[in-house]
Parts: C-alpha cells; sequence; structure tokens
C-alpha cells in the first residue's frame, strides 16, 4: 500500500509536465510577445516554459511588484517556529539570467485589451501579443467591513499572503501571554488552499504546546465541516493537539472589533481572542477585473481549460487562484504550476500556428504539516473531457495519506525544493 502511494507519487511528480504537453517538446516555429501579470506560482511557471519550449523566441515580460518570490507553501512553519520567512524566499534571478525572462518591478494599473497593451503604474505601456494573468486572489474587505482600511488590517493579519503579515503574525504569538486564545476564521469555500487553515492550527498548536501550553486554538469556520483531509485533521486535533485545539464549523464571520480583537459572526456568539487571525472571503485579483475577464458570480475567471485563454476576452489567459476552478479542482500552488504549463504549452503552440494538445492532464498534491515534521497529503489527477469541455478529475486515482508520519514529511519538504526549481531555477 505504501509502496503503492510512494510510486503514485512519484510517477505524477515526473510525469505532470510531460502530461501536459504531449508531443510538445519544442515549438521552434513561435515568436511573438507575451506579457505576464504575476510572478508567482503561476505567472513565474508560464513564464520560464514558454522561453524554453520556444528556444528563447518568444520575448516574455513578467510584472512583479515584489523583488523577491515568497512562497505560500511551507510559510506555515514560520508562524509554528520551525521555519525562517528566509527560508520560503526564492531569487528571481534564475529567471532572468538563465531563462532570458524580462522582469519589470512594477505593479500593473490596467489592461486594453483593445490596443493590447498592459499600463502600469510607473506609467509605462506593454504591447502584447498575449497576456497571461496570474495575480492570485484581492480580499473581499466588504465582507469584514471593519477591517476595510489600512490600520485596522495592520492589526488584525490574514498573513494568506507570504511575506511581511507572516512575520507579523509570528510576532503577535510570541507576544501573546501563555494561557491566550489564537482564534481562527476561515471564509465560506471557494478560497485560497483549502487545507491551509487548517495546517495553520496545527503549526500554531504545535508553538503552543512547546511554548505556551496553557494556551489555546480556536477555529471557527464558515464552512459545515472541515474542507479539506476532514478526518486526518480531526485525528490529529484529537489525539496530538488534545485539549489545545478546539473546532467550530457554520461560523461564518459578518465583521470584527479591530479593538477588542472580536469576531462577529452571522448566528453564533461573538467571540473575543488574544490573537485574531481573519482571513477574508477572497476573488480574482483586481487587474482582472480591469481586463474584463472576471465573468463567474463577479468573482472568478472562466477560461477554456485547453489553453486557459478567457472564455471572454481573446488573448488573454489566466492562471492559478483567479479562475473559476473545474470540478474538484483546488486553488493551490501545484494546481497552479499546472495550469501554467498546459497555457504555456498552448501559447507557444498558437504562436507557432499550430493547434493546442486536444487532451492535457494535470496533477495535484497538497502536504499538510500536522507537526513541524508529520505530513499528510490530498492527492488527484484531472484530465480534459472533449464532450463536457472542461477539466474532471480522472476516477480512481488520488487519494489522502492513511495517517500522519515523518516519511510523508520528507516527501513535503522535497515537493517544495522541486517545485521552486521547478518555477524559478
Ligand atoms: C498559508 C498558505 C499555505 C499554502 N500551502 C500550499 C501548499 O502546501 N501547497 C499548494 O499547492 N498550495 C498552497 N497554498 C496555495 C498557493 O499559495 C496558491 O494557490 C498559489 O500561490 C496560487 O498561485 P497564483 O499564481 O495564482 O498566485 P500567487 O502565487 O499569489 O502569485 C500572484 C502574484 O501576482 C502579483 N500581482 C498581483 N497583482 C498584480 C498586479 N496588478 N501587477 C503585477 N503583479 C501583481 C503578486 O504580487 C503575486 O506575486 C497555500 C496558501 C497559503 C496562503
Amino acid at each position: 500500500m505504501t509502496m503503492q502511494r510512494r510510486d503514485f507519487l512519484k510517477t505524477i511528480g515526473a510525469a505532470s509536465t510531460v502530461a501536459a504537453i504531449p508531443g510538445c517538446a519544442t515549438m521552434g516555429g513561435a515568436s511573438g510577445k507575451v506579457v505576464v501579470i504575476g510572478g508567482g506560482y503561476g505567472g513565474a511557471t508560464a513564464a520560464k516554459y514558454i522561453r524554453m519550449w520556444s528556444e528563447g523566441r518568444i520575448d516574455v515580460t513578467v510584472v512583479e511588484p515584489n523583488p523577491a518570490f515568497i512562497s505560500c507553501p511551507i510559510s506555515n512553519l514560520v508562524l509554528g517556529g520551525s521555519k525562517q520567512i528566509a527560508d520560503v524566499t526564492v531569487s528571481y534571478d534564475n529567471l532572468v539570467q538563465r531563462h532570458g525572462v524580462k522582469l519589470v518591478r512594477d505593479t500593473a494599473t490596467a489592461v486594453d485589451p483593445d490596443k493590447r497593451t498592459v499600463k502600469l503604474a510607473s506609467g509605462q505601456e506593454l504591447p502584447y501579443d498575449r497576456l497571461i494573468l496570474s495575480p492570485g486572489v484581492d480580499f473581499m474587505w466588504d465582507k469584514v467591513p471593519s477591517l476595510n482600511n489600512a490600520d485596522a488590517q495592520a492589526k488584525i493579519l490574514h498573513s494568506w499572503k507570504a511575506g511581511a503579515q507572516t512575520v507579523a503574525l509570528r510576532d503577535q504569538l510570541v507576544a501573546m501571554p501563555d494561557g491566550g486564545i489564537f482564534v481562527i476564521s476561515i471564509p465560506v469555500a471557494p478560497y485560497r488552499c483549502p487545507p491551509g487553515p487548517y495546517e495553520r492550527a496545527c503549526q500554531v498548536a504545535w508553538y503552543f504546546k512547546r511554548a505556551k501550553p496553557k494556551s489555546k486554538v480556536l477555529i471557527l469556520d464558515g464552512n459545515g465541516d472541515v474542507t479539506s483531509k476532514g478526518p486526518l485533521f480531526k485525528k490529529a486535533w484529537a489525539e496530538e493537539y488534545k485539549g489545545i485545539v478546539e473546532y467550530r464549523a457554520n461560523h461564518v464571520l459578518t465583521d470584527v472589533d479591530v479593538a477588542t480583537r472580536t469576531a462577529k459572526f452571522e448566528v453564533q456568539d461573538a467571540v473575543k481572542a488574544d490573537v485574531l487571525n481573519v482571513i477574508p472571503p477572497q476573488r480574482a485579483s483586481a487587474i482582472a477585473r480591469s481586463a474584463g475577464v472576471v465573468t463567474a458570480n463577479d468573482r472568478w475567471c472562466d477560461v477554456d481549460f485547453l489553453t486557459f485563454e478567457s472564455v471572454k476576452v481573446k488573448n488573454i489567459h489566466v492562471l492559478g487562484d483567479s479562475i473559476q476552478i473545474a470540478t474538484g479542482m483546488p486553488k493551490s500552488a501545484h494546481m497552479a504550476n499546472q495550469h501554467a504549463k498546459v497555457c504555456a504549452a498552448a501559447v507557444v503552440a498558437l504562436l507557432a500556428g499550430q493547434a493546442p494538445n486536444p487532451t492535457p492532464v494535470l496533477t495535484n498534491t497538497c502536504y499538510s504539516f500536522i507537526t513541524d515534521k508529520d505530513v499528510v497529503h490530498v492527492c488527484s489527477v484531472h484530465q480534459y473531457d472533449k464532450e463536457k469541455k472542461t477539466v474532471l478529475p480522472v476516477a480512481g486515482s488520488g487519494g489522502v495519506s492513511p495517517a500522519m508520519n515523518e516519511l510523508e514529511g520528507q516527501y513535503a519538504f522535497n515537493w517544495a525544493k522541486n517545485i521552486w526549481a521547478d518555477t524559478l531555477a
């Protein structure tokens, strides 16, 4: 059983790129200009692979305001204290020096799909033949009105974009007196990284168990139940973190009182915290709105899963957390990487005047750290269905860990090193 799982994980790790581009080693005839907005998991991967698969013929410019890539995966371990923010930070240097990607450190402020230009905060304009948007998520602050200003957001943290907020939340946990309560509020799905909030609760509990044993972790979930790896997380809270973690479902947050760190809910009583972590509801980042590609519930972007081109606006492709997901597809780094490879292969093909691969396959594995070493995973395989014109989970593929274990901890750290190298090295 263990061998089978290991073999499966090895196989999908090795095969994922190939599966995305059968028959497409390189497309030498391609040329043109591609602009990528966002140098995160989706954008950086797409940029690198377009350069590689076009043998350097397609000109690729990435627009990204951050000076380095900071990974959300593994960042919950910074909250637990077993990792530092430097451990999840990777330079963009290889993307530029090894792959010839042009990196513009700026923010895209507007897209003109008719003129095919992107406007930057600096005033510069970038023309494109194809535009790739992978800008991640924005928070819907209107759903938590008291947090709709910078002052309040500096006090009640989300830490759902790794970086300064991750470090600041760790500082709040360290400053909290023993005997305090850490409250994490989880939005109604869909949101970025379904198991991420539950992993975070485990990491904070791991820290409390060692450093502040009288303290508690209270999970207030907007959903009716744990949205990913439920039995595995519940077992961990009942055994590894007995008396530390408490889980309450159906807590849809309506607002907070910033001064008293109190969370307010649609139905349940308000809860006061010593450290309050609010993960607000999310939608595609603002630049997607400017490009006119937000099509689903005024939140997400529908795409053609053969190319990741917007169903509404031609020549604009959308990747990662911003898209309206297909059935069973999580909003994850692994999935954003897979979107990027399908899209990169399609863009190279289209710019060479060829048809994209008609049957792409995508894979996903999400590891969650229960302690600093013990890990559980969920994985799945998704294939394009020609009749239904969408991506569907492959019957019988994937699954979850039987129990947390250290071997999967090693796999998880290797997964992170591997995807950082795949994206940026
Ligand atoms: C705590 C946590 C843990 C997680 N753990 C895992 C995990 O273990 N495994 C996993 O697979 N996934 C995990 N995820 C999910 C994963 O991080 C996201 O799904 C992934 O980052 C999505 O990739 P993306 O390219 O859509 O967005 P991102 O990686 O967020 O990249 C978006 C980029 O766009 C840039 N940007 C935004 N707007 C603009 C603009 N206007 N102009 C220029 N640039 C712009 C941003 O600066 C950012 O760099 C986790 C998430 C969190 C929060």
